[in-house]
């Protein structure tokens, strides 16, 4: 009988992937296991037994391979930042670090199109694209050393940018749990010439990328990717509106975004903005906490870009739109003189949760999507929710990504993991986010625990996802226990 994982099982898993990879790309130094062990998140450790570090799709397919005969589970990795315990490994489970896969690959840059690996990170893509005169979508909140296409495949449709939406990744290359090589969408058929195409008429494209979205690395190897590059221009300015009245933030936004001007757009409630738009100094924790009670309770912030005449002309259109209402279009958030800079700077290369974190020590987050009117009712109940277990409102940061259709929610829980923090968090983490569900949140990817949370309230389609995973993984080696919380398929 085989034993899923067993030592032995995972030493002769090490000496085949070492004689196929080389000694030195299968990392078992306890040390170096350790830093794999964990992620920012409230997600227990779980040290893996080894971290293999291939450099070509045709290593990955090896690996798969041993896995699949060894029955040893395996956990892809591309940036390492996700935290939500994406990449925490089951016990003797293997790391599958692609960073060496760093390439791009290939560009259009007529179509604004590049091929790249999961290795390249938005910081490495920003610069690529910014020697051919375009430039990488990157969320805001992401540090800029996330792998772009380990992204993109898992933000679609969680976050999306309000003039170019979520579907960032066309067609791509997945090394299925067999090792199969599959190409999706044009990809497929090597005689087309626009190998990027991505067409939603097409059950060659949309509807076989969509399996892997927000996968988690539970069907496959994601090996390469074509993705959107936008055009860099002339002129970007970015802009701001304070808003202290709740009943007004959905107008605002509303009325902004349906212009289709804003380019970037994000949505701070006070913690965040005063997160967001200080600078990182030593100071920078304790400066923050100053700060939140003398700002606006939102600040819509945005940028425009085109040629120098088309930015004032939808400067007056939008100013004037807000007068109509009420409202004043700012150029500068009032007490944070650097906000301009920063954000300009933040939406080409994001510091990320690493610069949050600096705050209290540590910050869990709670992602979903709501309708735009229900995110005030849903950030008071979780105040009170907060206050009432005895931690601050000044902990607990909002950032919104507005779409067409939806608000894109991040709730962010500063805490500090030096004193009795943790445990009180981690166990009202899991009430928190049910309480929320009940007022309109949608957990849209459903991590860690909130897969229990989502899933056992939509049996039907949790059977078929279920399925799904059976046949294609049918040893159950890709990332065990992401789609839930047992082991068992
Ligand atoms: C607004 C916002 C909110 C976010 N909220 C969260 C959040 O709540 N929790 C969270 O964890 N992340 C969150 N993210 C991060 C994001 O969704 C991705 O998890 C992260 O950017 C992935 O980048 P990475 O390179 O670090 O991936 P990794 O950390 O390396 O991996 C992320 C997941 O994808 C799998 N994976 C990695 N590479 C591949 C591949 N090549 N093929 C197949 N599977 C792969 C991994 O096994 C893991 O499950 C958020 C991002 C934004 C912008």
């Amino acid at each position: 009988m085989v034993v899923r994982g067993t030592i032995m099982l995972v030493d002769k898993f090490i000496d085949l992937a070492s004689k196929a990879i080389g000694d030195t790309n299968v990392i078992t130094y306890p040390k170096e296991l350790e830093k794999y062990s964990r992620d920012h998140s409230l997600v227990k450790p779980g040290i893996p037994s080894c971290i293999v570090r291939p450099g070509s799709v045709e290593e990955v397919q090896e690996i798969i391979e041993y896995a699949n005969k060894l029955l040893v589970p395996i956990t892809p990795l591309s940036g390492g930042t996700n935290n939500l315990g994406g990449t925490i490994p089951v016990p003797n489970g293997v790391i599958l670090d692609l960073k060496r896969m760093n390439r791009v690959l290939d560009i259009d840059v007529r179509a604004g199109m590049a091929s790249i690996q999961p290795g390249v990170t938005f910081e490495q893509l920003q610069e690529y694209a910014s020697k051919h005169g375009l430039r990488a979508l990157t969320p805001v909140e992401l540090p800029k050393t996330s792998s772009a296409l380990s992204t993109y495949l898992d933000l679609a449709p969680l976050y999306g940018w309000v003039y170019y939406g979520e579907e960032i990744l066309t067609t791509m290359t997945v090394l299925l749990p067999d090792g199969t090589l599959l190409k999706t969408g044009q990809q497929a058929f090597p005689q087309i010439k626009w190998p990027y195409v991505h067409s939603h008429a097409s059950p060659f494209a949309g509807l076989m990328n969509y399996i892997w979205y927000q996968s988690q690395g539970t069907l496959g190897v994601v090996a390469q990717g074509w993705v959107k590059l936008k055009p860099i221009h002339e002129v970007v300015e970015a802009f701001f509106v304070t808003v202290n009245d709740d009943n007004d933030l959905y107008k605002i936004a509303r009325e902004i975004m349906w212009m289709r001007y804003p380019r970037d757009m994000v949505i701070f409630n006070n913690v965040d903005a005063a997160l967001f738009f200080e600078d990182e100094t030593p100071n920078y924790g304790k400066k923050t906490a100053e700060l939140i009670p003398s700002l606006p309770k939102w600040v819509v912030a945005f940028t425009l870009r085109g040629r120098k005449e088309g930015v004032d002309i939808m400067v007056s259109d939008i100013a004037e739109k807000l007068q109509g209402i009420g409202y004043k279009l700012l150029d500068e958030v009032p007490g944070m003189p650097k906000a301009k800079e920063i954000f300009l700077s933040e939406v080409n290369y994001p510091s990320g949760w690493p610069k949050y974190s600096k705050y209290r020590g540590a910050r869990t987050i709670l992602p979903f999507i709501c309708s735009l009117k229900d995110v005030p009712i849903i950030h008071q109940a979780l105040k009170k929710f907060i206050e009432k277990h005895g931690f601050s409102t000044n902990y607990v940061g909002v950032t919104i990504t507005p779409t067409d259709r939806v608000g894109v929610v991040a709730c962010n829980v500063a805490f500090n993991r030096e004193i009795q923090e943790v445990d009180k968090i981690r166990n009202l983490y899991y009430e928190v986010a049910e309480e929320m569900l009940r007022l309109g949140a949608f957990y849209s990817r459903p991590y860690g625990i909130l897969a229990k949370l989502m899933y056992s309230r939509a049996q039907n389609y949790y059977e078929v996802l279920m399925k799904i995973k059976r046949t294609l993984d049918p040893n159950n080696i890709m990332n065990p226990r992401r789609l839930t919380l047992t082991e068992d398929l």
